[in-house]
């Protein structure tokens, strides 16, 4: 008999949105009724018009013989490479380089592609995280230490008391689910501890738009960051692209090693973002194109301030939604995060997502997300007040 990867089975048994899923169309069949999805973290908005432009424009493109385009340059168009680096330049105050700049079709497959060049490493993630980070260790078969990201140091996680030993060191900012960003003497510690240990931080930006203002917004605002550190930045949560794929990796200037493999990984295993969406995506990093995309993340920023006024004048436990669109909730009276699921879907009709789901440090808490539509939010907001009082 052929054997498969047996790490698979070390994976937990259900995946945790089809999990939830389940358990909201369960309870519909049953009841009939009218459910508000505060749940899965996707957006609801449009595109910007800037990239419906773009599209038609490159679609057009693509149907002339003078100007049709077939495989891409193995990092991506030189217009989108140059157009992350001015982004970088206008928005974030960061020089960097379109020889550091890696074009791909998402965060999620670049987060999970990268433990393919790298050896025999310990993996440090967050618990709670995105899950993407502990399911693709576990199948590359990495050896996984968990940074507790708990009440108690205020959901952000330091490297104090930790071997000085190389590990790839995964943290997010503003972090997927509890909302919570790093602050820049935290970032400071983890560059310092990076470069003191030959550690290489993986910086996921995902939600780097989300930051209005007194937190880094990319790992490269810090010193020491060019020689350890590797930032994650997708255009799925800022630009409405979850639907189109686009993200970019941008590595540090002095990591080569990291740059050559990753760029052999690349040519290896992917063919590149189609040419219509990077031109979507050029078109998105440009000014006009960034003033469009702050109008979708106002409209998130304004649902999560609606759940975050609720919650308060309920005396709910709760962290993030300031600088994110996700609000970490601690769940009443000793309540494990499934049940408390199972509470606010029984008693609010909202459906959200246990805290479980993104590891054991999530158990107590359940997150809310702002991204979806306001009217309707508005509704979810007041109908979670009533279960509390
Ligand atoms: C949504 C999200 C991403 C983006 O993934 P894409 O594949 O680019 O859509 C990356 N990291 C985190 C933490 C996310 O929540």
């Amino acid at each position: 008999m052929i054997e498969y990867n047996e790490n698979y089975d070390k994976l937990n048994k259900e995946y945790l949105f089809v999990e939830v899923s389940h358990r909201i169309a369960e309870y519909r069949r049953h009841n009939g009724c009218k459910i508000i999805s505060l749940g899965i973290g996707d957006v609801s908005l449009p595109l910007p018009q800037v990239a419906v432009q773009a599209l038609k424009d490159a679609s057009s493109e693509m149907g002339e013989k003078n100007t049709f385009r077939g495989y891409c340059p193995e990092r991506g168009y030189d217009f989108l490479l140059d157009a992350v680096v001015d982004f970088y330049k206008r928005e974030l105050n960061v020089g960097i380089k379109p020889q550091n700049v890696f074009i791909s079709d998402g965060a999620k497959n670049d987060a999970s592609g990268l433990f393919d060049i790298f050896g025999d490493v310990k993996v440090l993630i967050p618990n709670p995280s995105y899950p993407v980070y502990k399911d693709a260790a576990t199948i590359a078969g990495k050896e996984i230490v968990f940074l507790p990201q708990t009440k108690e140091n205020a959901f952000i996680p330091h490297p104090d008391g930790l071997p000085e030993k190389p590990f790839l060191i995964f943290l997010c900012s503003p972090d997927n689910p509890t909302g919570v960003p790093i602050p820049e003497n935290v970032l400071k510690e983890w560059v310092k501890f990076a470069n003191k240990s030959g550690s290489v931080i993986v910086f996921d930006a995902a939600y780097e738009r989300f930051i209005k203002s007194g937190y880094p917004r990319s790992v490269f605002c810090i010193e020491g960051a060019e020689t350890c550190a590797v930032e994650l930045c997708s255009l799925s949560k800022s630009a409405g692209f979850t639907g189109m794929r686009c993200s970019y990796l941008v590595c540090g200037e002095k990591m080569n090693r990291f740059g050559d493999l990753w760029l052999r990984r690349q040519t290896t295993k992917f063919n590149g973002t189609p040419y219509v969406i990077q031109r979507a995506a050029q078109s998105v990093l440009s000014e006009q194109g960034v003033a469009q995309c702050s109008k979708l993340i106002d409209y998130y920023h304004k649902n999560a301030s609606i759940l975050i006024s609720a919650l308060k004048q309920s005396g709910a436990d709760f962290y993030g939604g300031e600088h994110s669109p996700y609000i970490w909730l601690g769940c009443p009276d000793g309540m494990t995060s499934f049940e408390f699921f199972d509470v606010l879907l029984d008693k609010a009709h909202v459906a959200v997502t246990p805290g479980i789901g993104f590891g054991s440090g999530g158990e107590g808490y359940v997150r809310l997300s702002a991204l979806g539509d306001c009217e309707m939010l508005s509704e979810a907001a007041e109908r979670i007040k009533n279960v509390f009082i």
